[in-house]
């Protein structure tokens, strides 16, 4: 195409809370190469490059069409030097060197590989690279201790880094319904996390659990996690307590992005049925190619699941995740939830800087007012927050 007179003039809103992000995204070159940059800082702990990298993106993949000229960018927020120097070189070239450097370092590979262990951080990664550990096999020779989240990691490494399908997200959600209800009958299931949003498929499944009448909930998840387990569904869970108390603390601790609702991380048993198991789905489809050469995380002999065995195997393990909260805080616990990630601290932040407000998924504290907010839905924080609603399906930021 010889057009290079007209730049298309997009009009996109700072905040992300503010623009509705739907999964179609025009310029997926774009936002992968930001995404790279945003993840690698994450890795490295370097949290003011990531979002500026992650607010970048997020503006890419709100626009209605794809960039294809500098100049479409103009009047565009948040989207920085470096990030214009991406871009620019991506338009051009159609790869930005910093972007492929970065994928090809062997310090990227090594925290991917090592943080991809469930229960692994980016501290932890860092720690053990020092030590000379980039690869699962160096991790197993090398006498480390691991926790039991990391254990149960380490022994279901490649089934934890497939991507769940929403198929068994809702096989998952069966069993946890029929399970939750026995204990507790009333209760209510959602399916939160990203498949909420609509997305096909996800790193783990999430769900949320409350009951019409307050205070039913409570110590709900220990007689859950422990007939589930009974029931032979886990293969590792810890549970937590619900630590939040309004009064204790009130709203300074609640900017920080950790709840405190009663929860159970867990890693899930699902069994498939033959027409759903992987032969159909080849198990390398969603790893990068930076992991097929000697980083590959080929998980470790002896310890599990492998070749021949995994592939006659009739079931697979899934990250789970489970929160309660308490019907008075549900709304908040749900928007808080069902994310992205990004839009979520973009809410946070619209709160704070141009509402003094403080949001947390517990509560919405005004500072003016020096009262806290009621909501029993997610269109009433939106309204409290002078923000237009937005869908789930168009929270994906
Ligand atoms: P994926 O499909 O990869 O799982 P996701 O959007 O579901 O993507 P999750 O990491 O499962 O991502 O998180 C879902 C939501 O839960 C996010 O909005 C996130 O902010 C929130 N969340 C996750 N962990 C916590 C936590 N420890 N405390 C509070 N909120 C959390
Ligand atoms: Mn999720
Ligand atoms: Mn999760």
């Amino acid at each position: 195409q010889i057009n290079e007179a007209a730049a298309v003039v997009f009009s996109v809103p700072s905040y992300a809370c503010q623009r509705r992000t739907t999964l179609q995204n025009h310029n997926t070159v774009l936002t992968e190469a930001l995404s790279l940059l945003a993840e690698n800082a994450e890795l490295n702990e370097e949290d003011g490059r990531a979002i500026a990298f992650r607010r970048s993106e997020a503006v890419l993949k709100a626009l209605p069409k794809a960039v294809t000229n500098l100049a479409d960018l103009r009047g565009l927020p948040c989207l920085g030097e470096h990030s214009l120097k991406i871009i620019k070189d991506v338009l051009k070239d159609g790869v930005s060197s910093e972007v492929e450097t970065t994928r090809q370092s062997d310090r990227y590979k090594a925290l991917k590989v090592l943080t991809g262990i469930f229960g692994v951080g980016a501290k932890t990664a860092d720690r053990w690279i020092k030590m000379g550990i980039s690869t699962l096999h160096q991790l197993q020779a090398s006498g480390q201790t691991l926790n039991q989240a990391q254990q149960a990691g380490l022994e279901h490494y490649e089934d934890l880094n497939q991507p769940v399908a929403k198929a068994e997200a809702d096989a998952i959600g069966d069993v946890v319904q029929k399970v939750v209800l026995s204990v507790l009958p009333g209760a209510l299931i959602t399916l939160i996390g990203g498949f909420r949003r609509g997305k096909p498929t996800g790193h783990d499944v999430d769900f949320l659990i409350t009951h019409p009448e307050e205070g039913r909930e409570v110590g709900l998840l220990p007689k859950v996690a422990s007939l589930l387990k009974s029931q032979g569904f886990l293969l590792y869970q810890k549970t937590t307590r619900n630590s939040y108390l309004e009064s204790d603390d009130g709203p300074a601790r609640l900017s920080s992005n950790m709840d405190r609702f009663e929860r159970c991380f867990s890693i899930f048993k699902l069994e498939m049925n033959p027409g759903t198991t992987r032969s159909g789905t080849p198990r390398s489809s969603s790893r990068t190619e930076s992991q097929s050469d000697d980083h590959s995380p080929q998980t470790p002999g002896g310890v599990h699941e492998n070749g021949l065995e995994s592939r006659r195997r009739s079931w697979r393990a899934v990250r789970v995740d489970l929160v309660v909260s308490p019907i008075s805080q549900f709304a908040f616990a749900l928007l808080g939830w069902t994310g992205s990630k990004l839009f979520e601290r973009e809410m946070r932040r619209w709160a704070g800087h141009e509402k003094a407000m403080s949001l947390s998924s517990h509560a919405l504290y005004d500072t003016k007012q020096r009262r806290y907010l009621r909501a029993a839905s997610e269109e009433e924080i939106f309204a409290h927050l002078g923000l237009e609603y937005i869908p789930p399906s168009q929270r994906n930021a």
